[in-house]
Protein backbone atom coordinates (compact mmCIF):
# COMPACT_ATOMS: atom_id res chain seq x y z
CA UNK A 1 0.00 0.00 0.00
CA UNK A 2 1.21 3.27 -1.06
CA UNK A 3 1.57 6.12 1.60
CA UNK A 4 -0.68 8.40 -0.60
CA UNK A 5 -3.69 5.77 0.15
CA UNK A 6 -3.39 5.81 3.36
CA UNK A 7 -5.37 8.26 5.64
CA UNK A 8 -2.19 9.50 8.42
CA UNK A 9 -2.67 10.62 11.56
CA UNK A 10 -2.24 14.15 12.63
CA UNK A 11 -0.37 15.22 15.60
CA UNK A 12 -1.41 17.02 19.11
CA UNK A 13 -0.10 20.47 19.05
CA UNK A 14 -1.03 22.92 21.94
CA UNK A 15 -4.61 21.47 21.80
CA UNK A 16 -4.96 21.15 17.95
CA UNK A 17 -4.70 18.14 15.36
CA UNK A 18 -2.31 18.89 13.10
CA UNK A 19 -1.00 17.74 9.74
CA UNK A 20 2.31 18.58 8.34
CA UNK A 21 3.57 17.92 4.87
CA UNK A 22 6.64 15.59 6.14
CA UNK A 23 5.69 12.39 6.99
CA UNK A 24 6.79 9.49 9.18
CA UNK A 25 5.99 5.33 8.04
CA UNK A 26 4.71 3.91 11.40
CA UNK A 27 5.17 0.13 10.76
CA UNK A 28 4.36 -3.52 12.28
CA UNK A 29 7.67 -5.08 13.33
CA UNK A 30 5.98 -8.49 12.45
CA UNK A 31 6.69 -7.78 8.75
CA UNK A 32 7.42 -3.99 8.44
CA UNK A 33 4.04 -3.54 6.66
CA UNK A 34 3.04 0.01 6.76
CA UNK A 35 0.17 0.93 9.43
CA UNK A 36 -0.15 4.37 8.72
CA UNK A 37 1.66 7.63 9.00
CA UNK A 38 1.95 10.45 11.28
CA UNK A 39 3.91 13.73 10.50
CA UNK A 40 7.22 14.56 10.94
CA UNK A 41 7.63 17.52 12.97
CA UNK A 42 10.27 20.02 12.83
CA UNK A 43 12.28 22.41 14.97
CA UNK A 44 9.36 25.41 14.51
CA UNK A 45 6.86 22.64 16.06
CA UNK A 46 8.75 22.19 18.81
CA UNK A 47 9.24 26.11 19.73
CA UNK A 48 5.39 26.44 18.80
CA UNK A 49 4.47 24.05 21.34
CA UNK A 50 6.68 25.76 23.99
CA UNK A 51 5.63 28.82 23.25
CA UNK A 52 1.60 27.89 23.79
CA UNK A 53 2.48 25.94 26.96
CA UNK A 54 3.75 29.07 28.33
CA UNK A 55 0.16 29.95 28.29
CA UNK A 56 -1.06 26.22 29.18
CA UNK A 57 1.18 25.96 32.12
CA UNK A 58 -0.91 29.45 33.77
CA UNK A 59 -4.12 27.52 32.84
CA UNK A 60 -2.59 24.22 34.05
CA UNK A 61 -1.74 26.32 37.46
CA UNK A 62 -4.95 28.06 38.15
CA UNK A 63 -7.14 24.17 37.50
CA UNK A 64 -8.57 23.79 40.70
CA UNK A 65 -7.73 20.19 42.23
CA UNK A 66 -11.12 18.92 41.55
CA UNK A 67 -10.80 20.12 37.98
CA UNK A 68 -7.32 18.28 37.56
CA UNK A 69 -8.79 14.99 39.28
CA UNK A 70 -12.25 15.54 37.41
CA UNK A 71 -10.52 15.18 33.71
CA UNK A 72 -7.51 12.95 34.61
CA UNK A 73 -10.81 10.23 35.63
CA UNK A 74 -12.57 11.18 32.32
CA UNK A 75 -9.34 10.04 30.57
CA UNK A 76 -9.37 7.19 32.40
CA UNK A 77 -12.84 6.17 31.46
CA UNK A 78 -12.34 7.14 27.68
CA UNK A 79 -9.26 4.54 27.81
CA UNK A 80 -11.35 2.46 29.65
CA UNK A 81 -14.23 2.52 27.40
CA UNK A 82 -12.19 2.10 24.23
CA UNK A 83 -9.53 -0.33 25.84
CA UNK A 84 -8.86 -3.02 22.75
CA UNK A 85 -8.64 -0.27 20.57
CA UNK A 86 -5.75 0.96 22.70
CA UNK A 87 -4.61 -2.55 22.90
CA UNK A 88 -4.45 -3.56 19.21
CA UNK A 89 -2.25 0.10 18.45
CA UNK A 90 -0.03 -1.18 21.38
CA UNK A 91 0.12 -4.60 19.97
CA UNK A 92 0.56 -2.98 16.10
CA UNK A 93 3.35 -0.78 16.38
CA UNK A 94 5.14 -2.39 19.25
CA UNK A 95 6.53 -6.18 19.77
CA UNK A 96 3.63 -6.86 22.16
CA UNK A 97 1.22 -9.44 21.74
CA UNK A 98 -2.46 -8.93 22.31
CA UNK A 99 -2.39 -10.59 25.74
CA UNK A 100 0.87 -8.25 26.73
CA UNK A 101 -0.65 -5.13 25.40
CA UNK A 102 -4.42 -5.76 27.34
CA UNK A 103 -2.19 -5.57 30.37
CA UNK A 104 -0.81 -2.33 29.72
CA UNK A 105 -3.89 -0.62 28.98
CA UNK A 106 -5.50 -1.55 32.22
CA UNK A 107 -2.02 -0.21 33.93
CA UNK A 108 -2.75 3.11 32.09
CA UNK A 109 -6.10 3.18 33.14
CA UNK A 110 -4.72 2.89 36.92
CA UNK A 111 -1.68 5.12 36.44
CA UNK A 112 -4.35 8.01 35.40
CA UNK A 113 -6.57 6.99 38.01
CA UNK A 114 -3.82 6.98 40.93
CA UNK A 115 -3.14 10.32 39.29
CA UNK A 116 -6.14 11.60 39.83
CA UNK A 117 -5.81 10.78 43.20
CA UNK A 118 -2.35 11.82 44.38
CA UNK A 119 -3.83 15.24 43.02
CA UNK A 120 -5.51 15.45 46.42
CA UNK A 121 -2.04 14.88 48.25
CA UNK A 122 0.13 17.66 47.24
CA UNK A 123 0.61 18.74 50.64
CA UNK A 124 2.99 20.77 52.04
CA UNK A 125 3.94 21.20 55.88
CA UNK A 126 4.19 23.89 58.49
CA UNK A 127 7.81 24.66 59.86
CA UNK A 128 8.86 25.28 63.33
CA UNK A 129 11.11 28.68 62.56
CA UNK A 130 11.98 29.43 66.51
CA UNK A 131 14.14 26.77 66.43
CA UNK A 132 16.42 28.76 65.55
CA UNK A 133 17.12 31.68 68.60
CA UNK A 134 16.41 35.36 67.44
CA UNK A 135 13.36 33.71 65.17
CA UNK A 136 10.50 33.65 67.88
CA UNK A 137 8.18 35.63 66.20
CA UNK A 138 7.97 33.90 62.95
CA UNK A 139 5.59 31.27 61.44
CA UNK A 140 5.18 29.99 58.34
CA UNK A 141 4.61 26.62 56.10
CA UNK A 142 6.03 25.72 52.84
CA UNK A 143 3.66 24.27 50.28
CA UNK A 144 4.26 22.45 46.61
CA UNK A 145 3.93 24.60 43.51
CA UNK A 146 3.83 23.50 39.61
CA UNK A 147 7.29 23.30 38.16
CA UNK A 148 5.96 24.64 34.83
CA UNK A 149 6.60 23.23 31.38
CA UNK A 150 7.48 19.50 31.40
CA UNK A 151 9.10 17.85 28.12
CA UNK A 152 8.30 14.28 28.53
CA UNK A 153 10.49 12.28 25.67
CA UNK A 154 9.76 8.22 26.11
CA UNK A 155 10.74 4.91 24.29
CA UNK A 156 8.77 2.79 22.42
CA UNK A 157 8.25 -0.81 24.64
CA UNK A 158 5.60 0.69 26.39
CA UNK A 159 4.54 3.02 24.53
CA UNK A 160 1.33 4.18 26.66
CA UNK A 161 1.53 3.71 29.78
CA UNK A 162 5.10 5.08 30.04
CA UNK A 163 3.91 8.00 28.49
CA UNK A 164 0.79 8.39 31.12
CA UNK A 165 3.21 7.98 33.87
CA UNK A 166 4.36 11.27 32.73
CA UNK A 167 1.66 13.16 31.64
CA UNK A 168 -0.85 12.02 34.50
CA UNK A 169 1.37 13.67 37.41
CA UNK A 170 2.78 16.66 35.55
CA UNK A 171 -1.60 17.27 35.01
CA UNK A 172 -2.18 16.25 38.18
CA UNK A 173 0.37 18.64 39.32
CA UNK A 174 -0.81 21.55 37.52
CA UNK A 175 1.98 21.64 34.67
CA UNK A 176 2.23 21.85 30.65
CA UNK A 177 3.60 18.86 29.00
CA UNK A 178 4.87 18.42 25.78
CA UNK A 179 5.48 14.81 24.48
CA UNK A 180 7.83 13.54 22.09
CA UNK A 181 7.43 9.70 21.71
CA UNK A 182 9.68 7.05 19.99
CA UNK A 183 9.71 7.39 16.65
CA UNK A 184 8.77 3.46 16.06
CA UNK A 185 5.70 3.74 18.67
CA UNK A 186 4.26 7.61 18.48
CA UNK A 187 0.01 6.24 18.16
CA UNK A 188 -0.04 4.99 21.35
CA UNK A 189 0.96 8.24 22.73
CA UNK A 190 -1.39 10.27 20.22
CA UNK A 191 -4.40 7.85 21.11
CA UNK A 192 -3.62 9.13 24.77
CA UNK A 193 -3.39 12.74 23.85
CA UNK A 194 -6.85 12.13 22.02
CA UNK A 195 -8.45 10.79 25.65
CA UNK A 196 -7.10 13.57 27.22
CA UNK A 197 -8.60 16.57 24.21
CA UNK A 198 -11.79 14.52 25.15
CA UNK A 199 -11.67 14.29 28.86
CA UNK A 200 -11.73 18.20 28.54
CA UNK A 201 -8.19 18.89 29.22
CA UNK A 202 -7.70 22.75 28.29
CA UNK A 203 -5.98 23.60 25.45
CA UNK A 204 -1.88 24.15 25.00
CA UNK A 205 -1.69 21.97 28.24
CA UNK A 206 -0.77 18.81 26.32
CA UNK A 207 1.24 18.54 23.06
CA UNK A 208 2.33 15.08 21.30
CA UNK A 209 4.76 16.08 19.21
CA UNK A 210 5.78 13.19 16.64
CA UNK A 211 9.21 13.64 14.80
CA UNK A 212 12.85 12.19 14.60
CA UNK A 213 15.33 12.73 17.55
CA UNK A 214 17.86 14.32 15.89
CA UNK A 215 15.46 17.01 14.44
CA UNK A 216 13.50 17.54 17.49
CA UNK A 217 15.17 16.64 20.40
CA UNK A 218 17.51 19.42 21.07
CA UNK A 219 14.92 22.24 20.48
CA UNK A 220 12.98 21.01 23.16
CA UNK A 221 16.15 19.46 25.32
CA UNK A 222 18.00 22.86 25.75
CA UNK A 223 14.85 25.56 25.33
CA UNK A 224 15.75 27.67 28.70
CA UNK A 225 11.56 27.73 28.98
CA UNK A 226 11.49 23.85 29.82
CA UNK A 227 11.79 23.31 33.70
CA UNK A 228 11.95 19.69 33.72
CA UNK A 229 13.02 16.90 31.20
CA UNK A 230 11.76 13.13 32.47
CA UNK A 231 13.10 11.27 30.29
CA UNK A 232 12.66 7.24 29.85
CA UNK A 233 15.02 5.30 27.41
CA UNK A 234 18.27 4.03 27.09
CA UNK A 235 21.64 5.21 29.17
CA UNK A 236 23.67 6.57 26.34
CA UNK A 237 20.42 8.58 25.53
CA UNK A 238 20.17 9.82 28.58
CA UNK A 239 23.45 10.91 29.40
CA UNK A 240 23.56 13.08 25.98
CA UNK A 241 20.02 14.42 26.87
CA UNK A 242 21.58 15.19 30.61
CA UNK A 243 24.83 16.73 28.76
CA UNK A 244 22.91 19.29 26.59
CA UNK A 245 19.91 20.08 28.79
CA UNK A 246 21.69 23.32 30.78
CA UNK A 247 20.09 24.29 33.77
CA UNK A 248 16.76 22.42 34.51
CA UNK A 249 15.66 19.32 36.27
CA UNK A 250 16.20 16.31 35.27
CA UNK A 251 14.45 13.16 35.60
CA UNK A 252 16.07 9.97 34.28
CA UNK A 253 14.52 6.39 33.97
CA UNK A 254 17.28 4.27 32.26
CA UNK A 255 18.47 0.66 30.98
CA UNK A 256 19.72 -2.12 33.37
CA UNK A 257 20.37 -5.74 32.63
CA UNK A 258 18.61 -6.90 35.63
CA UNK A 259 20.15 -10.11 37.91
CA UNK A 260 17.41 -12.61 40.05
CA UNK A 261 19.02 -15.03 42.39
CA UNK A 262 18.32 -18.16 43.10
CA UNK A 263 19.26 -20.11 46.25
CA UNK A 264 18.99 -23.52 46.96
CA UNK A 265 16.02 -23.68 49.27
CA UNK A 266 13.84 -21.54 46.91
CA UNK A 267 10.68 -22.84 45.12
CA UNK A 268 12.58 -23.75 42.23
CA UNK A 269 9.37 -24.22 39.50
CA UNK A 270 7.80 -20.81 40.73
CA UNK A 271 11.53 -19.41 39.90
CA UNK A 272 11.33 -21.08 36.52
CA UNK A 273 8.50 -19.98 35.88
CA UNK A 274 8.92 -16.05 37.31
CA UNK A 275 12.04 -15.83 35.59
CA UNK A 276 11.27 -17.36 32.27
CA UNK A 277 8.16 -14.78 31.92
CA UNK A 278 10.34 -11.45 33.13
CA UNK A 279 13.35 -12.65 30.34
CA UNK A 280 10.50 -12.55 27.71
CA UNK A 281 8.23 -10.23 28.40
CA UNK A 282 7.85 -8.06 25.03
CA UNK A 283 10.46 -10.21 23.37
CA UNK A 284 12.57 -9.32 26.45
CA UNK A 285 12.62 -5.45 25.68
CA UNK A 286 11.93 -4.53 29.13
CA UNK A 287 14.08 -2.22 31.47
CA UNK A 288 12.78 -5.03 34.16
CA UNK A 289 13.46 -7.85 32.07
CA UNK A 290 15.74 -10.38 33.47
CA UNK A 291 18.98 -10.93 31.88
CA UNK A 292 21.18 -12.94 34.83
CA UNK A 293 19.88 -15.27 36.54
CA UNK A 294 22.98 -16.85 39.84
CA UNK A 295 21.49 -20.24 40.76
CA UNK A 296 23.29 -21.79 43.67
CA UNK A 297 25.02 -24.66 42.63
CA UNK A 298 23.12 -27.15 44.26
CA UNK A 299 20.20 -26.97 42.06
CA UNK A 300 21.98 -25.41 38.86
CA UNK A 301 21.12 -28.30 36.75
CA UNK A 302 17.49 -29.04 38.05
CA UNK A 303 17.01 -24.90 37.76
CA UNK A 304 18.65 -24.76 34.18
CA UNK A 305 16.98 -28.15 32.74
CA UNK A 306 13.51 -26.50 33.78
CA UNK A 307 14.23 -22.89 32.76
CA UNK A 308 14.89 -24.54 29.45
CA UNK A 309 12.28 -26.95 29.23
CA UNK A 310 9.89 -23.80 29.81
CA UNK A 311 11.53 -21.44 27.29
CA UNK A 312 11.00 -24.12 24.42
CA UNK A 313 7.35 -24.41 25.33
CA UNK A 314 6.96 -20.29 24.54
CA UNK A 315 4.73 -20.23 21.51
CA UNK A 316 6.31 -17.05 18.73
CA UNK A 317 4.42 -15.52 16.15
CA UNK A 318 1.53 -13.21 15.58
CA UNK A 319 1.03 -10.98 18.02
CA UNK A 320 -2.63 -10.59 17.64
CA UNK A 321 -3.40 -14.21 18.40
CA UNK A 322 -4.61 -15.16 21.76
CA UNK A 323 -2.26 -17.86 22.48
CA UNK A 324 0.86 -16.30 21.45
CA UNK A 325 3.53 -15.83 24.30
CA UNK A 326 6.17 -13.57 22.27
CA UNK A 327 6.36 -11.12 19.25
CA UNK A 328 8.98 -9.77 17.34
CA UNK A 329 11.77 -7.40 18.59
CA UNK A 330 10.64 -3.90 17.04
CA UNK A 331 12.97 -3.90 14.26
CA UNK A 332 14.90 -6.07 12.27
CA UNK A 333 17.65 -3.86 13.10
CA UNK A 334 17.45 -4.62 16.54
CA UNK A 335 16.91 -8.25 16.10
CA UNK A 336 20.23 -8.53 13.99
CA UNK A 337 22.17 -6.68 17.11
CA UNK A 338 20.76 -8.93 19.38
CA UNK A 339 22.35 -11.81 17.26
CA UNK A 340 25.12 -10.27 16.53
CA UNK A 341 25.79 -10.02 20.62
CA UNK A 342 24.79 -13.69 21.09
CA UNK A 343 27.56 -14.96 18.65
CA UNK A 344 29.90 -12.78 19.88
CA UNK A 345 29.23 -14.45 23.20
CA UNK A 346 29.28 -18.07 21.52
CA UNK A 347 32.50 -17.38 19.66
CA UNK A 348 34.01 -16.28 22.98
CA UNK A 349 33.21 -19.84 24.76
CA UNK A 350 29.30 -19.43 25.84
CA UNK A 351 27.17 -22.48 25.69
CA UNK A 352 23.71 -21.87 24.00
CA UNK A 353 20.78 -23.64 25.68
CA UNK A 354 17.89 -23.06 23.18
CA UNK A 355 17.25 -20.28 20.76
CA UNK A 356 19.88 -18.15 19.11
CA UNK A 357 18.05 -17.96 15.57
CA UNK A 358 16.48 -15.31 14.20
CA UNK A 359 14.06 -14.46 11.50
CA UNK A 360 13.58 -10.69 10.42
CA UNK A 361 12.35 -8.87 13.94
CA UNK A 362 11.75 -12.30 15.71
CA UNK A 363 14.65 -13.18 17.54
CA UNK A 364 13.86 -17.00 19.85
CA UNK A 365 14.03 -16.88 23.36
CA UNK A 366 17.83 -17.71 24.15
CA UNK A 367 19.08 -19.20 26.95
CA UNK A 368 22.77 -19.61 27.77
CA UNK A 369 25.25 -20.21 30.22
CA UNK A 370 29.45 -20.39 30.72
CA UNK A 371 29.21 -16.70 29.39
CA UNK A 372 32.36 -15.20 29.55
CA UNK A 373 33.32 -11.91 31.12
CA UNK A 374 35.43 -10.24 27.63
CA UNK A 375 31.48 -10.02 25.85
CA UNK A 376 28.97 -7.17 25.39
CA UNK A 377 26.21 -9.33 26.47
CA UNK A 378 28.36 -9.90 29.90
CA UNK A 379 28.16 -6.07 30.59
CA UNK A 380 26.03 -4.77 28.41
CA UNK A 381 22.05 -4.64 28.77
CA UNK A 382 20.62 -6.74 26.14
CA UNK A 383 17.08 -5.32 25.56
CA UNK A 384 16.00 -8.66 23.92
CA UNK A 385 15.03 -12.21 24.43
CA UNK A 386 18.47 -13.56 26.24
CA UNK A 387 19.24 -14.66 29.14
CA UNK A 388 21.94 -16.19 31.10
CA UNK A 389 22.35 -18.62 33.86
CA UNK A 390 24.87 -18.64 36.71
CA UNK A 391 25.98 -21.19 38.60
CA UNK A 392 27.42 -19.63 42.11
CA UNK A 393 29.17 -21.07 45.46
CA UNK A 394 26.44 -18.90 47.50
CA UNK A 395 24.78 -16.10 48.17
CA UNK A 396 27.70 -13.94 48.75
CA UNK A 397 28.77 -14.21 45.57
CA UNK A 398 25.71 -14.05 43.49
CA UNK A 399 25.62 -10.81 45.16
CA UNK A 400 28.92 -9.80 44.33
CA UNK A 401 28.17 -10.77 40.72
CA UNK A 402 24.92 -9.04 40.68
CA UNK A 403 26.40 -5.66 41.51
CA UNK A 404 29.70 -6.13 39.33
CA UNK A 405 27.66 -4.10 36.28
CA UNK A 406 27.00 -0.53 35.90
CA UNK A 407 23.43 -1.06 36.21
CA UNK A 408 21.10 -0.98 39.06
CA UNK A 409 17.43 -0.75 38.59
CA UNK A 410 15.66 -3.94 40.11
CA UNK A 411 16.66 -7.41 40.93
CA UNK A 412 14.77 -10.41 42.57
CA UNK A 413 15.69 -13.51 44.71
CA UNK A 414 14.00 -16.62 45.12
CA UNK A 415 14.74 -17.76 49.20
CA UNK A 416 12.47 -19.04 52.21
CA UNK A 417 15.36 -18.07 54.16
CA UNK A 418 14.40 -14.82 55.79
CA UNK A 419 18.07 -13.74 56.61
CA UNK A 420 19.45 -14.30 53.65
CA UNK A 421 16.59 -12.48 51.77
CA UNK A 422 17.69 -9.46 54.16
CA UNK A 423 21.34 -9.47 53.18
CA UNK A 424 20.38 -9.49 49.73
CA UNK A 425 17.75 -6.51 50.32
CA UNK A 426 20.92 -4.49 52.30
CA UNK A 427 23.82 -5.03 50.37
CA UNK A 428 22.21 -5.54 46.72
CA UNK A 429 22.70 -1.93 44.32
CA UNK A 430 19.54 -1.59 42.62
CA UNK A 431 16.57 0.66 43.23
CA UNK A 432 14.00 -2.31 43.89
CA UNK A 433 14.11 -6.09 44.82
CA UNK A 434 11.42 -8.32 44.56
CA UNK A 435 11.94 -11.35 47.23
CA UNK A 436 10.38 -14.45 45.77
CA UNK A 437 9.80 -12.57 42.11
CA UNK A 438 11.87 -11.71 39.24
CA UNK A 439 13.26 -8.36 38.81
CA UNK A 440 10.64 -7.95 36.17
CA UNK A 441 8.11 -6.95 39.09
CA UNK A 442 5.83 -3.25 39.19
CA UNK A 443 2.33 -2.20 40.14
CA UNK A 444 2.63 1.58 39.00
CA UNK A 445 1.63 3.19 42.87
CA UNK A 446 5.20 1.99 43.93
CA UNK A 447 8.65 4.40 43.48
CA UNK A 448 9.97 3.29 40.07
CA UNK A 449 13.89 3.83 39.48
CA UNK A 450 17.23 3.04 39.32
CA UNK A 451 20.72 3.55 41.16
CA UNK A 452 24.04 3.70 38.96
CA UNK A 453 23.24 3.95 35.40
CA UNK A 454 19.87 2.88 35.74
CA UNK A 455 18.70 6.43 36.22
CA UNK A 456 18.07 9.46 38.57
CA UNK A 457 14.69 10.03 40.12
CA UNK A 458 11.83 8.26 40.64
CA UNK A 459 8.39 7.52 38.57
CA UNK A 460 5.34 5.67 40.45
CA UNK A 461 2.79 8.87 40.78
CA UNK A 462 3.28 9.77 44.20
CA UNK A 463 6.64 10.03 43.69
CA UNK A 464 7.01 11.33 40.12
CA UNK A 465 4.19 14.38 41.13
CA UNK A 466 7.33 15.49 44.14
CA UNK A 467 9.71 15.69 40.95
CA UNK A 468 7.32 17.37 38.92
CA UNK A 469 6.52 20.48 42.01
CA UNK A 470 8.33 22.37 44.07
CA UNK A 471 8.03 23.68 47.30
CA UNK A 472 7.74 27.11 47.85
CA UNK A 473 8.19 28.39 51.23
CA UNK A 474 6.06 31.18 53.50
CA UNK A 475 7.27 33.08 56.46
CA UNK A 476 5.51 35.51 58.54
CA UNK A 477 7.05 37.72 60.70
CA UNK A 478 4.87 38.92 63.34
CA UNK A 479 4.98 42.18 65.32
CA UNK A 480 4.90 40.03 68.72
CA UNK A 481 6.61 36.43 69.25
CA UNK A 482 4.66 33.66 69.08
CA UNK A 483 1.76 32.78 72.08
P1 LIG B 1 16.21 5.38 23.22
O1 LIG B 1 16.80 5.02 21.93
O2 LIG B 1 17.09 5.93 24.28
O3 LIG B 1 15.02 6.40 22.88
C1 LIG B 1 14.15 6.87 23.86
C2 LIG B 1 13.54 8.19 23.41
O4 LIG B 1 14.57 9.17 23.34
C3 LIG B 1 12.92 8.14 22.01
O5 LIG B 1 11.76 8.94 21.99
C4 LIG B 1 14.01 8.76 21.14
O6 LIG B 1 13.53 9.32 19.95
C5 LIG B 1 14.51 9.82 22.09
N1 LIG B 1 15.84 10.34 21.79
C6 LIG B 1 16.90 9.68 21.26
N2 LIG B 1 17.97 10.50 21.16
C7 LIG B 1 17.57 11.70 21.64
C8 LIG B 1 18.22 12.97 21.81
N3 LIG B 1 19.50 13.14 21.48
N4 LIG B 1 17.50 13.98 22.31
C9 LIG B 1 16.22 13.82 22.67
N5 LIG B 1 15.55 12.65 22.53
C10 LIG B 1 16.22 11.60 22.04
O7 LIG B 1 15.46 4.13 23.89
P2 LIG B 1 14.48 3.07 23.24
O8 LIG B 1 15.26 2.17 22.35
O9 LIG B 1 13.25 3.72 22.72
O10 LIG B 1 14.06 2.29 24.58
C11 LIG B 1 14.84 1.31 25.14
C12 LIG B 1 15.56 1.79 26.38
O11 LIG B 1 14.67 2.38 27.31
C13 LIG B 1 16.19 0.63 27.12
O12 LIG B 1 17.48 0.97 27.54
C14 LIG B 1 15.26 0.44 28.31
O13 LIG B 1 15.83 -0.22 29.40
C15 LIG B 1 14.89 1.84 28.61
N6 LIG B 1 13.66 1.89 29.41
C16 LIG B 1 13.73 2.28 30.72
C17 LIG B 1 12.57 2.27 31.51
C18 LIG B 1 12.58 2.70 32.94
O14 LIG B 1 11.50 3.06 33.44
N7 LIG B 1 13.70 2.70 33.65
C19 LIG B 1 11.36 1.87 30.95
C20 LIG B 1 11.36 1.47 29.61
C21 LIG B 1 12.50 1.49 28.85
P3 LIG B 1 13.58 8.52 18.54
O15 LIG B 1 12.61 7.41 18.69
O16 LIG B 1 13.18 9.55 17.55
O17 LIG B 1 14.98 8.05 18.37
Amino acid sequence: MSVAKIQGKKMFLAGEWVHRHRLIEVRDPKDNSLITTVPAAGANDVLYAIEEAKEGAKIAAAMPVHERIAVLNRAADRIAANKEEYALTIAREGSKTIKEARKEVARCIETLRLSAEEARRINGETIPFDQMPGNENRIGYYYRFPIGIIAAITPFNDPLNLVAHKVGPAIAGGNAIIVKPATVTPLSALLLAEAFDQAGLPPKVLSVITGYANEIGDPLVTHPDVRMISFTGGMSTGEAIARKAGLKKIAMELGSNSPVIVLSDAEIDDAVESTVSGAFWAAGQNCLGVQRVYVEEAVFEEFKEKFVERTKQYRIGDKLLEDTDMGPMITDKEAIRVENWVNEALDKGATLLCGGKREGAFYMPTVLTDLPDNCTLAKEEVFGPVVTLYPVRDLNEAIQESNRVHYGLQAGIFTRDLEKAFEAIQRMEVGGIMVNDSSDYRIDAMPFGGVKGSGLGREGIKFALQEMTEPKVVCFKLAKNKL
